[in-house]
């Protein structure tokens, strides 16, 4: 190929022994995370743990911080924040900022979910980010989540995930009585209302007259004995069905993953590893996991909250500097999944611009849909920066769009971030059948996406 011309670069064709020892040892630290921390909860608490190790401290407001402070920032336990100090001038260097989320789509309880119907009980469900339901049916799911119970004390469920849990199930028609099922769009297989999770099937005496014998009644005598709850209780809680799978390889070449949750935790790994791994004392670095990115950024814990601008403020206060110069300053890569190319699907795809399984880190200049609608779109100078820093750093990368000119689109927290003047661009893995029960993802792009995120902020 001539130098003139641009082609991507698939990393395990030109990977050397070396290189691929790496990727494939790196998965198995992603692997253990994602198997760990399948909701925001548990994946805030995993890497809490993780900083303490690394010699992180919690930050207080009003704290003075200096060069070479490591502190987080546990936001509710949905949300962190991860700081270190650098020896640059905030002012003039900024702040390198990585932010993905560890939120995903999955099926929460509703806080009036118990009922039974002809010897079944059942748990009424919403669902939380964009599923295409029918993928959730006849699958194992457990149940992870908290409980505030009425004296105020919280209890921490997680149910399905050792081999000898029970796992929760939603039912679908057999192919034999859903001829008028199949004739409906996809998207209506299923419905909203439909999502009802089977809990159990044996009633309960609860007196010794037998018309008290119900299902419920015996599943609230279990959920008593075993956790103190009783149904009142569902009104305080946060309940999520997720699936009951473990990552696992995929192909007799072990080069792809499957599992719950790669969007975004397959950006998240990465984030805080380089973090943890690039001891570089130079840069301010903060790497933000942030909840709700799913359904919108919203809320306390979401990447719209004020929390983030307020913690460069209290960076910005401990140097005795303006906040807005160390704003204008800063760079993120937001750090979140593309769609990745399906020879399977190609129609939804344009083929050019399109992110590539291994053909490494996907940069996204503009997310979006229609007109580039709903994007903070990166400046050419910016790209152009990120480009050099990759290209010098040995870091395999592509660009790709989310789908074809109008098919559909997306957006992520990019937006939200460039809104606060601080140069973004999007940056991810390629995903598979994102936001699937199961999704697949490259090695080869988990690993790029680390190196990307180390020379960011080295
Ligand atoms: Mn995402
Ligand atoms: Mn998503």
């Amino acid at each position: 190929m001539s130098e003139l011309s641009y082609k991507r670069t698939n990393v395990y064709e030109v990977a050397d022994e070396k290189l691929l020892k790496e990727i494939f040892e790196y998965a198995k630290g992603y692997v253990k995370f994602i198997d760990a921390g399948k909701t925001e909860r548990e994946a805030c608490a995993y890497v809490v743990e993780a900083a303490k190790g690394k010699g992180y401290t919690p930050f207080e407001f009003g704290q003075t911080l200096k060069a070479g402070d490591k502190v987080y920032y546990n936001n509710r336990g949905k949300n962190l924040y991860l700081i270190r100090v650098g020896t640059e001038d905030v002012a003039k260097d900024g702040v390198r900022i990585i932010a993905s989320h560890i939120d995903s789509p999955r099926i929460d309880l509703k806080q009036v979910p118990l009922y039974e119907a002809e010897n079944i009980a059942f748990a009424k469900t919403h669902y939380y980010g964009g599923i295409r339901k029918y993928q959730w049916a006849t699958i194992p799911l457990a149940l992870h989540g908290t409980v505030v119970k009425r004296d105020g004390t919280a209890l921490d469920i997680c149910i399905g995930e050792d081999d000898g849990d029970p796992v929760f199930y939603i039912s679908d028609l057999l192919p034999h009585l859903a001829a008028k099922q199949n004739a409906k769009p996809i998207g209506e297989a299923i419905g909203g209302e439909d999502l009802n999770i089977w809990l159990g099937n044996i009633p309960y005496a609860t007196a010794a007259d037998d018309k008290d014998k119900t299902v419920k009644e015996n599943l609230l005598r279990i959920l008593n004995e075993k956790y103190g709850m009783v149904e009142a209780d569902f009104l305080s809680a946060e309940l999520s069905l997720v699936p009951a799978f473990k990552a696992r390889d995929v192909g007799f070449d072990r080069g792809l993953i499957a599992a719950y949750g790669h969007d975004d935790r397959v950006c998240s790994y990465p984030a805080y590893t380089a973090l943890f791994d690039e001891e570089s004392p130079k840069h301010t670095v903060m790497v933000v996991l942030a909840d709700k990115e799913e359904i919108g950024s919203e809320g306390t814990t979401g990447m719209q909250c004020s929390i983030f601008t307020d913690l460069i403020d209290e960076i910005a206060r401990s140097f005795g500097v303006s906040s807005a110069a160390v704003r204008a300053r800063s760079k993120c890569l937001s750090a979140d999944v593309n769609a990745g190319y399906d020879p399977n699907f190609r129609s939804v795809s344009e083929p050019l611009n399109s992110a590539y399984l291994s053909c490494g880190a996907g940069v996204t200049k503009f997310t979006g849909a229609r007109g580039k609608s709903g994007s903070s779109d990166a400046s050419a100078e910016f790209v152009g920066e990120i480009r050099k820093l990759f290209d010098e750093n040995g870091v395999i990368w592509q660009t790709g769009e989310l789908g074809g000119v109008d098919v559909g689109g997306g957006g992520t927290v990019a937006k939200y971030i460039a809104n606060m003047n601080i140069d973004t661009v999007d940056i991810g893995v390629a995903v598979i059948s994102m936001h699937a029960p199961y999704e697949v993802i490259s090695k080869a792009d988990l690993y790029e996406e680390y190196l990307a995120f180390k020379a960011f902020i080295k």
